[in-house]
C-alpha cells in the first residue's frame, strides 16, 4: 500500500492540440521515472515512426530511447536522484520537463515548447523537415501576449468540431445517415427520422441524396450517437477537421471536411448557438474581436438570427463578432451582380462591416475586376457619406473590401491587381493570404496605402500549411511585409478546421522569422483596427436606429430587395434612357487595324463619351478583351469620371452569354443582361434586345461576329453606323451599305449618333 502512495503521476500532451497524450509517473520507492506517450489519435504512421526514432527521455546524465508497443511509446529509468528532472526531448529540443516538488510532479516548461499544429503537419508530411523550430530568445516570452483579433476567418470553419457537435446535440439536430455511413461511422440501432437534404455544390456530381436540393432523407439525432456509440462520436469529431498530422488539397477540404460540416453549418436552428460558441472559444483564446466571412449573410432569416446572436454573444463573453458578406470569386457575373446589389443594402447594418471575395483562387483577380471596381466605387461613396438612391441612407460609413489573393501561386498578379484597384479608388482594403506574389507588392503602393491606414494584409500560416500552399513557415513572406512597415495581422482562416488558436498562430509567425519589433507592429495594427471599428460602430448604430425605427423594417426591405432582384430586367429599368451598343474589333481583329486608325478610333470614342449625357443614354457592351473597342469605351468612361467627378456615372449594361466562361467585363458595368441560346446566337439575341428597347449601334472594325451584328441590325431596322476605311467588318460593309449607315472619323461618329438618336442625348 505504501508503494502505491509513493507513486505520483502527471498527465499532459506532447502537442498543443492535445492529440498526443503523455503520462509521466515517478515511483519514489524505486526512484523510477516512466513516461508513456499515446499515439492512437494520430493518423499517419509516418509521424508515429518519426516520434519513435527521435524522441528521447533525459534524466540526469542518462538518455534513453522509447520502445514502441503498438501505438504506445514507453521509456523508464530507475535509481534516479529525486532532484533530477525528467525531460522528453525531440531532436534535442525539450518538449516536456517534469520535476518532483513537495510530493507532486510539476511542469518546468512553458506551453510553447510543445509541438504546434504547424509542426505536426510538417512532420506528418515531411519527416525530414527541420522541426521542431527553435524556441530560444526573449521573444518567446511574448507568445503569451496573445493576438487579440482574428480578422480573417469563416464562420463555417471557425467553430471547433466538438463545439459544432455539442451545439447540434443541444438543439436535437438531425444528421443524414448517408453521409455518416459513407464515412464509416456506424448508426446501428439508432432510430431513423425523415429530414430534408442540405444542398452541397462541391460534391454535387457524387449524387448523394442528402446533398441534392430539397430531398427527403433519413437522419439520426446527433445526440443519440454520443449516447450510444462513443467511438463513432470520436470518429465524427475527427471527420469535421483536417487531421493534425495531415495536409489537404482544396478539393479534399471541400469534399471531405466541409461536406461533413455542411448539414450542421447550414442548419438555421443552430445559427444562434454556433455564434455563441464561437465567441466562447475566442474568449478562451484571448481574442476580443473577430470578423467572420459568411456567404449566408445575404439570407434575410440568417442575418436576422445572426445579428441577434452577435449582440447576445457580446453581452455574455465580451467578444465582438462582426460580419463580412462573402461572395465566391468565381460566381457567374449575374449572380455576383445581384449579391453586390444586396451588399450595398446589408452594409447598413452595424454588424456588417464589409464584403469578402473568397474561394479557390483558380481565376485571376482580373476576371472579377469589374465587381471589385463596382464595390470600390460604392465604398468610396460610402466613405464620403453619399446616399445610395434607393434607401436614402447617407451615413458616412467606412466599408471594408477584403479579397482573398495570393493564397496559391497560380496567378501571381492577384495581390497587385487588388492593390491597384483599391489605390485607384482611394478606399481601404484587406488582402487575405498574400503567401504568393511579387516583391514589388510590398515595395510599391502598398507602403503608401499602409501609411494612410488603408491596407492590412492578413497572413494565415496554419491554413496555408494545412492546405498544401506552403511546406515550411519560412516560405511565408510575412517578415518582408512587416519589414516594409505595412500593417499586417496573423489570422486563423477557420481555427476549427485547421485546429489552431491564437497562440499557435503567433508561434507560426515566429517560426517564419518575425522578431520582437514585428510583434509590436502586429499588436499596434490590431489595436488601431479595433479602435477604428469601435468608433465607427457607435456612430453607425446610432444612424441605423434613426433610419430604421423598427429593425423589422430593415429586414423586410431586404427580403423585398432579394425578391425584386430575381425579376429584375436591366433594360426595362433603364427604359427612360436610350441604349447605344458599341461593338467591333477586339483581340486579334484589333491588332489588324493600323496604328493610325487605332489612334483615330480611340480619339473618336473618347470624344463621343465626353459629349454624351449619362441621364439620356447608356452603353451596351459584350465581354471585353484586353484590347479593342470594348476596352476603349470602358477607359473613356473612366476618363470621363476623372474629369467630371460629380457627374452621375454612365450606366453600362453587359450583354453576356452563359457560355462565356468567366468573361472579363467592363469595369463600369452596373447591369447585366443574360443572352440565352448558344454562343453563335449572340449577335441575333443582342440585336433583338436592342430592337426591343429602341437602341442604336456603332460598329468599328471586327470580324465574323461583327459582320453578323451588322447584318442583323439591318434586318431588324436598328439605326446603326459602320466606321468606314477601318480594317475588318465595318470597313468591308462600308463599301456596300447605303451612305446613311456609314461614317468617317471622330466627327463622323458624333454626327452619326446625332442622326440616330437626336440632339437630346448630348450634354448641353
Ligand atoms: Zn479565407
Amino acid at each position: 500500500m505504501r508503494h502505491d502512495k509513493m507513486m505520483i503521476e502527471l498527465y499532459c500532451t506532447l502537442d498543443r492540440t492535445k492529440h498526443i497524450p503523455v503520462s509521466v509517473s515517478f515511483d519514489a520507492v524505486l526512484a523510477r521515472w516512466s513516461v508513456r506517450i499515446m499515439m492512437h489519435l494520430l493518423r499517419r504512421d509516418r509521424l508515429k515512426q518519426f516520434l519513435t526514432h527521435h524522441l528521447r527521455l533525459h534524466c540526469g546524465n542518462r538518455e534513453l530511447c522509447f520502445v514502441r508497443e503498438g501505438d504506445v511509446l514507453l521509456a523508464e529509468v530507475s535509481d534516479m536522484p529525486i532532484i533530477d528532472p525528467c525531460s522528453v526531448m525531440l531532436r534535442h529540443a525539450p518538449m516536456i520537463c517534469v520535476r518532483v516538488q513537495d510530493g507532486q510532479l510539476m511542469h518546468d516548461l512553458a506551453d510553447y515548447h510543445r509541438l504546434s499544429v504547424m509542426e505536426l503537419r510538417m512532420l506528418g508530411q515531411y519527416p525530414h523537415a527541420h522541426v521542431p523550430y527553435s524556441r530560444t530568445g526573449a521573444i518567446w516570452e511574448r507568445v503569451h501576449s496573445y493576438l487579440r483579433t482574428d480578422l480573417h476567418t469563416h464562420l463555417s470553419s471557425q467553430i471547433s468540431s466538438e463545439g459544432l457537435l455539442e451545439v447540434a446535440s443541444m438543439h436535437d439536430a438531425l444528421y443524414p445517415v448517408e453521409l455518416l455511413e459513407r464515412h464509416g461511422i456506424t448508426t446501428e440501432g439508432l432510430t431513423r427520422h425523415a429530414m430534408r437534404s442540405t444542398f452541397f455544390a462541391p460534391a454535387r456530381s457524387e449524387k448523394l441524396r442528402c446533398e441534392q436540393e430539397d430531398c427527403e432523407v433519413e437522419g439520426i439525432y446527433v445526440r443519440e450517437l454520443k449516447e450510444h456509440h462513443p467511438q463513432a462520436w470520436t470518429r465524427f469529431i475527427e471527420a469535421l477537421h483536417i487531421p493534425v498530422d495531415e495536409v489537404h488539397t482544396f478539393d479534399m477540404l471541400e469534399r471531405q471536411v466541409y461536406r461533413m460540416r455542411n448539414p450542421l453549418t447550414k442548419n438555421p436552428a443552430l445559427v444562434r448557438s454556433t455564434l455563441l460558441r464561437v465567441a466562447q472559444e475566442y474568449r478562451q483564446q484571448g481574442i476580443d474581436y473577430a470578423e467572420l466571412a459568411v456567404t449566408a449573410a445575404f439570407d434575410t432569416a440568417w442575418l436576422r438570427a445572426a445579428t441577434e446572436a452577435i449582440l447576445e454573444a457580446e453581452e455574455c463573453t465580451g467578444v465582438q463578432l462582426r460580419l463580412l458578406a462573402a461572395i465566391p470569386r468565381s460566381l457567374p457575373p449575374v449572380e455576383m451582380l445581384h449579391q453586390l446589389a444586396l451588399v450595398k443594402y446589408i452594409a447598413q447594418h452595424p454588424y456588417v462591416v464589409g464584403v469578402d471575395f473568397l474561394g479557390y483562387e483558380a481565376n485571376k483577380t482580373q476576371n472579377f475586376a469589374w465587381a471589385l471596381n463596382h464595390v470600390a466605387r460604392f465604398a468610396a461613396q460610402q466613405a464620403r457619406g453619399i446616399a445610395t438612391d434607393s434607401t436614402g441612407w447617407d451615413f458616412a460609413d467606412d466599408f471594408i473590401l477584403r479579397v482573398h489573393a495570393g493564397e496559391n501561386g497560380k496567378n501571381p498578379d492577384n495581390v497587385s491587381e487588388v492593390l491597384d484597384i483599391a489605390f485607384r479608388h482611394g478606399i481601404r482594403v484587406r488582402v487575405g493570404h498574400a503567401a504568393y506574389g511579387h516583391e514589388r507588392d510590398y515595395q510599391g503602393i502598398a507602403r503608401i496605402m499602409g501609411q494612410r491606414n488603408q491596407l492590412i494584409v492578413e497572413f494565415n500560416p496554419d491554413s496555408n500549411m494545412a492546405m498544401n500552399n506552403i511546406d515550411t513557415a519560412e516560405q511565408l513572406p510575412i517578415t518582408a511585409w512587416a519589414q516594409a512597415g505595412i500593417p499586417i495581422v496573423i489570422a486563423s482562416d477557420g481555427a476549427g478546421i485547421y485546429q489552431t488558436d491564437a497562440q499557435q498562430l503567433l508561434a507560426a509567425g515566429m517560426y517564419a522569422g518575425l522578431e520582437d519589433a514585428h510583434l509590436e507592429h502586429i499588436l499596434a495594427t490590431e489595436q488601431k483596427h479595433c479602435a477604428r471599428q469601435q468608433a465607427l460602430f457607435a456612430r453607425k448604430q446610432q444612424a441605423f436606429i434613426t433610419h430604421y425605427a423598427h429593425k423589422d423594417a430593415f429586414f423586410s426591405t431586404l427580403e423585398q430587395q432579394t425578391r425584386h432582384l430575381k425579376r429584375y430586367d436591366a433594360m426595362q429599368r433603364l427604359a427612360h434612357k436610350r441604349p447605344l451598343l458599341i461593338a467591333g474589333a477586339s483581340g486579334s481583329s484589333w491588332s489588324r487595324i493600323s496604328v493610325n486608325h487605332q489612334k483615330e478610333i480611340t480619339r473618336a470614342i473618347h470624344q463621343l463619351v465626353h459629349s454624351l449625357d449619362p441621364d439620356k443614354i447608356y452603353f451596351a457592351l459584350g465581354r471585353i478583351k484586353h484590347e479593342g473597342i470594348g476596352r476603349i469605351v470602358d477607359d473613356a468612361i473612366s476618363e470621363y469620371l476623372t474629369y467630371h467627378p460629380n457627374s452621375r456615372p454612365f450606366d453600362v449594361v453587359g450583354m453576356i452569354s452563359p457560355h462565356q466562361n468567366m468573361p472579363t467585363l467592363a469595369t463600369h458595368l452596373n447591369h447585366i443582361v443574360v443572352l440565352h441560346g448558344e454562343l453563335m446566337s449572340v449577335p441575333t439575341h443582342m440585336t433583338e434586345k436592342l430592337a426591343l428597347h429602341h437602341g442604336s449601334a456603332l460598329y468599328i472594325g471586327g470580324s465574323a461576329f461583327t459582320r453578323d451584328f451588322i447584318k442583323r441590325s439591318e434586318d431588324l431596322g436598328i439605326p446603326f453606323g459602320v466606321m468606314a476605311e477601318i480594317e475588318g467588318a465595318s470597313g468591308e460593309k462600308a463599301r456596300v451599305l447605303e451612305s446613311q449607315f456609314i461614317f468617317h472619323g471622330a466627327a463622323g461618329m458624333i454626327h452619326q449618333v446625332r442622326t440616330m438618336l437626336g440632339d437630346d442625348v448630348f450634354r448641353v
